[in-house]
């Protein structure tokens, strides 16, 4: 696939070189100050060699590898090391940081350069800007090449995990005497592979070697340049991605224009700092891999002024400790590998809303539960299909858990209103969810408020949801629906990914379709009160994605652009996502709305109860791992009986629904919206007002 960019273009580049070197953990280390408007602090990658260009030969390497595949199998039934309770204290150690203190201590000198493009950064090697092939193009040094735009970065070295004390205690490879240089190196590279592959059982032990090797003393300065897209690193004479470090630092600070944060004020008028959902992602926040293959886990260390409030993707409810007079210093990790344009943060003089006096109308198994079929259990046997992490799929008590822990944060001025209209809501939503898709894949929720200056209803991250102040008037409708909408992406776009991000439908045609039914759930409506609202619903969306579809170019209405080679990248792992930066294709709604009548229609065939089973075994199947359309579509018409199918084929889907512009011809849709009109009008004349106020509500959705 062509990487090269036409600047006049709309597209957007992926640049790491994901086949060469992957991104397994990020530590980051970060002081957010509000004077300046910059985030600034180091972050640590932990890298593993791409599959392609491992090493194979060299007797004495074949020797360490065979030694490390005794110490994996020994290992596995071993203790953990570390205690338990000393997992949090080791945590902690991350603030008293000498690095993010060395990182400070440069401060002065390149304060000159704070507002200097990218470019300018460049630290005097050759540049080789947009070409992600470089190690094809003869005996050069490798390059790895990471997403990254608006950074000023500082200094890039390797990290000396092998200076780890009692390092020798978790790696069988550091035991190992010989000191001659390379097998230095080597140690350092297998104590970075035996850390990123350490079974999911010692997922605290992992944590908390990624804390201490992070905060390990460097081992030699790397040569970096930045480019409009990318931070490209190199060590001098290393020519293979097997062959350069293993475990990087980077010291850098984001700039105030950067696109990935927005600094604003809150509706009570105070600073605060978050991640708005840029097309750009995280780049403009940290150097990172982006595209979605890249699938990683992450822990990081915010440190801020003590009045306010760090949220963040991460599956621990974070306490502050003080840092210093006035800094108070946030932890959170992630054990789930996710792509790294999930991660979100949010810093700001929030406040938690909590119940004063209403009792929650959650409720039990037994009024709620639509019991899972027996053939949902068949599958649910079988084992998890992604990489091995602690998956709630495999843990019990959290497959039986209807509602997971959940705080709400809001400014001030909206804290009275969040508590009438949202707070209760918040339960009956997650247990609708479950009983519909069963298992949370998420172990806990913030819910956040969001300014004014945010530019959509909502937005679904890992552990975190943003809600637009506008949902939050109107009866509890409007806020209901949008809460299920991005609940439902918990399974949909977050623990099930899309490998290819044009084919944004997949998370979105989804969330779409089960808020309708998460929220008829959550209001326990009878069935006939369900499928008026649902009709009713349909036909509002059918008339705003009819208005879209004339009005919008035709090559934006396809919902998977690089039809058969979907999902395919260059060499190197680079790619480009299609039109990712074209400001009128964010607005458009055709995504959403498409998506949902798709998967609306093969609901019709299929029959609704067999069809969210259906979805059920898709999300047991896929959970932690990327899908293409094809994966989700071959899987349901496998479950259709022949006699429904009737001709119903995923080329067929391809062909009417997700290749091309426009709407399906043969769409029954039209027919059954008149249906529906004539039989309300004959509803109306007996309920007239009533309807009047239910549509106005409607109309906003
Ligand atoms: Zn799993």
């Amino acid at each position: 696939m062509e990487t090269q960019l036409d600047p006049l273009k709309d597209d957007l580049p992926l640049m790491a070189n994901t086949s060469h070197m992957l991104v397994k953990h990020y530590v980051l280390d970060l002081d957010v100050d509000f004077k300046s408007q910059v985030i600034e602090g180091v972050i640590v990658l932990f890298l593993e060699t791409g599959s392609r260009h491992r090493r194979t030969s060299s007797t004495d390497k074949e020797g360490c590898q065979s030694q490390f595949d005794e110490t994996c199998k020994i290992r596995a039934s071993e203790p953990c090391h570390i205690p338990v309770s000393n997992a949090s204290v080791c945590s902690s150690k991350v603030e008293y940081n000498d690095f993010a203190v060395s990182g400070k201590g440069e401060k002065d000198t390149s304060d000159k350069n704070g507002n200097h493009s990218n470019e300018e950064q460049a630290s005097g090697i050759s540049s080789s800007k947009n070409c992600c092939d470089i190690e094809s193009h003869g005996n050069k040094d490798f390059l790895l090449v990471l997403d990254c735009c608006d950074l000023s970065v500082l200094k890039v070295e390797e990290v000396d995990v092998a200076a780890v004390l009692d390092i020798e205690k978790f790696s069988m490879s550091a035991k190992l005497t010989d000191v001659s240089k390379e097998v230095e190196k080597n140690l350092r590279d297998q104590i970075v592979h035996e850390l990123v592959t350490l079974p999911s059982h010692r997922w605290q032990e992992q944590l908390c070697y990624y804390t201490r090797c992070s905060q390990a003393p460097g081992c030699g300065e790397l040569l970096f340049t930045t480019g409009t897209w990318s931070l490209e690193i190199r060590k001098s004479g290393v020519q293979s991605p097997a062959d350069f470090p293993h475990a990087i630092r980077i010291w850098y600070k984001t700039k105030p224009e950067g696109r990935s944060v927005t600094w604003t004020t809150d509706q009570s008028g105070r600073p605060c700092v978050y991640t708005m959902g840029s097309p750009i992602n995280n780049r403009a926040l940290f150097p990172c891999q982006e595209p979605p293959i890249a699938l990683s886990t992450w822990q990081a260390s915010v440190r801020t002024a003590a009045n306010f409030v760090v949220l963040m993707s991460g599956e621990n409810s974070a306490k502050p400790v003080q840092f210093q007079e006035g800094i108070m210093s946030w932890y959170y990790y992630v054990t789930m590998p996710m792509p790294a344009s999930t991660f979100t943060i949010a810093v700001g003089c929030w406040q938690e809303v909590k119940k004063q006096c209403f009792t929650a109308a959650v409720q039990t198994e037994n009024e709620f539960s639509l019991p899972f079929s027996q053939a949902d259990f068949r599958w649910h046997e079988e084992g998890c299909g992604h990489v091995d992490y602690p998956c709630r799929y495999q843990n019990p008590a959290a497959t039986l858990q209807r509602v997971i822990p959940y705080r709400v944060f809001a400014p001030r001025c909206l804290m009275e209103c969040c508590e009438e209209h949202l707070l209760q809501l918040i339960p009956q939503c997650l247990s609708a969810a479950y009983s519909t898709l069963g298992t949370h894949p998420f172990s806990r929720l913030d819910v956040l408020i969001v300014p004014s200056n945010f530019s959509s209803l909502g937005m679904a991250s890992p552990h975190i949801i943003f809600l637009s102040q506008s949902v939050l008037p109107g009866g509890s409708h409007l806020c209901g629906t949008r809460l299920c909408h991005e609940i439902a992406h918990a399974w949909f776009g977050l623990a099930i990914g899309a490998r290819d991000w044009t084919e944004e439908w997949i998370s979105e045609g989804f969330a779409t379709f089960l808020e309708d039914v998460f929220w008829a759930r959550a209001q326990q409506l009878s069935h006939d009160e369900v499928k008026v609202q649902q009709e009713l619903k349909a036909l509002l969306r059918w008339r705003r994605l009819r208005d879209e579809v004339q009005n919008s170019e035709e090559e934006l209405q396809v919902l998977r652009p690089h039809k058969e080679s979907t999902g395919e990248v260059s060499e190197s792992g680079a790619s480009i996502v299609k039109h990712g930066l074209n400001a009128e294709k964010i607005f458009m709604q055709v995504h959403y709305l498409k998506g949902y009548f798709l998967l609306r229609s093969l609901a019709r065939t299929l029959g609704e109860t067999s069809y969210l089973a259906s979805l059920r075994k898709f999300v047991h199947k896929f959970h932690g791992q990327l899908v293409l359309s094809q994966d989700f579509l071959s899987m349901l018409l496998e479950d259709i009986p022949e006699q429904k199918k009737s001709g119903l084929t995923v080329e067929s889907i391809f062909q009417n629904w997700l290749d091309t512009s426009g709407i399906p011809k043969h769409c029954a849709f039209e027919l059954q919206v008149t249906k529906w009109i004539r039989a309300n009008q004959r509803i109306r004349k007996s309920g007239k007002k009533k309807r009047k106020q239910d549509e106005v509500v409607f109309q906003k959705v």
